[in-house]
């Protein structure tokens, strides 16, 4: 017997998530950063936040509960007080321990598709049955199969992302209200993309009984600092914390993310400038008769073209890496998927595009 004969047998037939590097130069438009470094503006607030990061104790183990940024948190995105908040090491760890706390033998995560691959992989790897609904051909929310599905299978637990990752479509409010009230298990409100969308269900984070927000900071700037949260009502959140690795962030994503919160405006105004470019790109796109692009609530556009793969090799060769989503879901036959980047990035991406199929 090897060694390797006692690992998993599902764990061995997985692939690794792959995470593209990118070479010297390249416009990196398939992962949703953001183009701007928060702090690369005024040199006093790089200043001051390199001072920040020198006085940070990374001798000691952090304490989140007692970093203050749970607070920050709350006064920044006006999180209600009748909800308890669960900070991550990114809400991908959180989509983990909450995927662990539901897991128990036989039961189920509902989530749709084509939808956040994270949420299948997880319901596999702590071993819930998974149960994928598919989206309208316009990836609108097939509501009625979403409840026929709840009905049958009773989930334990049910994802939605909203805005939706990797399509960008809106779902309306009163579906995903639907949903929440139709499961008795928890729904997890994954609100990734929240900041650049016109809706949230933060509002009715703790008053709702199976309702979990969740939010993170990766999408808004820092991608690279490794911090989401989520907020649900005390009951469900409590249980969490039971779990949740004591030490999971790090005190110089603490200290990051506070000082953030408390500089908040240049965070709204990186916002206000990529919801800006959405508009221009998807009505320049939309100008364009073969291609269709999906209207997006998030910082990505979706596009169906003539040709994903021709496209995707195009823009490589030109030093600029997207995101190629035909072959992962039938309903994303011919898509890509473009990340908002600054107006130089995006012109770059729109002047290929044009020239393909213009
Ligand atoms: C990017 C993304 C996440 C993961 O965010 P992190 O906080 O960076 O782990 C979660 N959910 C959706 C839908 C996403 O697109």
């Amino acid at each position: 017997m090897s060694t390797l004969d006692f690992i998993r047998d599902d764990v061995k037939a997985m692939t690794a998530y792959h995470v593209a590097d990118r070479p010297e130069g390249f416009i990196k438009l398939d992962a949703m950063e953001s183009p701007y470094h928060p702090f690369a503006g005024p040199p006093e607030l790089l200043n001051e936040w390199t001072a920040l990061l020198a006085q940070a104790d990374v001798h000691l183990y952090p304490n989140p509960a007692a970093s203050g940024l749970q607070e920050a948190l709350r006064e920044a995105f006006a999180i209600p007080e009748a909800a308890s908040v669960a900070l991550g090491n990114g809400s991908d760890e959180l989509i983990q321990f909450i995927t662990l706390l539901l897991a128990k033998p036989g039961a189920t995560m509902l989530a749709v598709e084509p939808g956040f691959v994270m949420y299948k992989q997880n319901a596999a790897l702590f071993g819930m049955n998974y149960v994928g609904v598919p989206l309208n051909n316009d990836f609108t929310l097939d509501l009625a199969a979403v409840l026929a599905a709840i009905e049958a299978h009773n989930p334990a637990l049910t994802f939605i992302a909203y805005p939706n990752n990797p399509t960008g479509v809106h779902f309306t409010r009163e579906e995903v209200e639907a949903v929440i009230r139709a499961a008795k298990g928890i729904v997890v409100v994954d609100e990734a993309y929240g900041a650049f969308s016109g809706d949230s269900f933060l509002p009715q984070a703790g008053s709702m009984d199976n309702l979990v927000v969740m939010r993170t900071v990766s999408k808004i700037g820092f991608a690279g600092i490794r911090i989401g949260y989520a907020a649900g009502s005390a009951n469900i959140m409590n249980e969490l914390a039971k779990i949740l690795p004591p030490y999971n962030m790090n005190q110089l994503s603490l200290a990051t993310a506070k000082f953030a919160m408390q500089h908040f405006e240049i965070i709204n105004d990186n916002v206000l400038k990529l919801k800006a470019e959405r508009e221009r790109m998807f009505a320049e796109l939309s100008a364009i008769g073969r291609l269709k692009a999906f209207p997006s609530e998030a910082n990505f556009i979706t596009v169906r073209v003539p040709d994903a793969v021709g496209l995707f090799n195009t823009l490589k060769q030109n030093n600029i890496l997207i995101k190629k989503l035909h072959g992962n879901h039938p309903l994303l036959d011919q898509c890509v998927r473009l990340t908002i980047g600054s107006p130089e990035q995006n012109d770059a991406v729109l002047n290929i595009i044009r020239k393909l199929y213009a």
